[in-house]
């Protein structure tokens, strides 16, 4: 089952919680036009969809 990761391209590191992303349900980041996340890494505040990148990967 594939799990979806999002990460900062601003920092490279992950900016929202594993937890909080799931191909089922996506959260309001992915299906709003306008969202705010604050990333996990470096605190930025995420307004722009270009700014973060999915990458889908697998759990054993
Ligand atoms: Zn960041």
């Amino acid at each position: 089952m594939g799990n979806i990761r999002v990460v900062h391209i601003g920092c490279g590191g992950p900016a929202i919680d594993d937890d909080q992303v799931h191909p089922d349900s996506l959260p309001a980041f992915l299906t709003s036009e306008k969202f705010s996340v604050t990333c996990l890494t470096c605190l930025d505040e995420i307004t722009d969809r270009s700014e973060i990148e999915l990458a889908e990967y697998l759990n054993q």
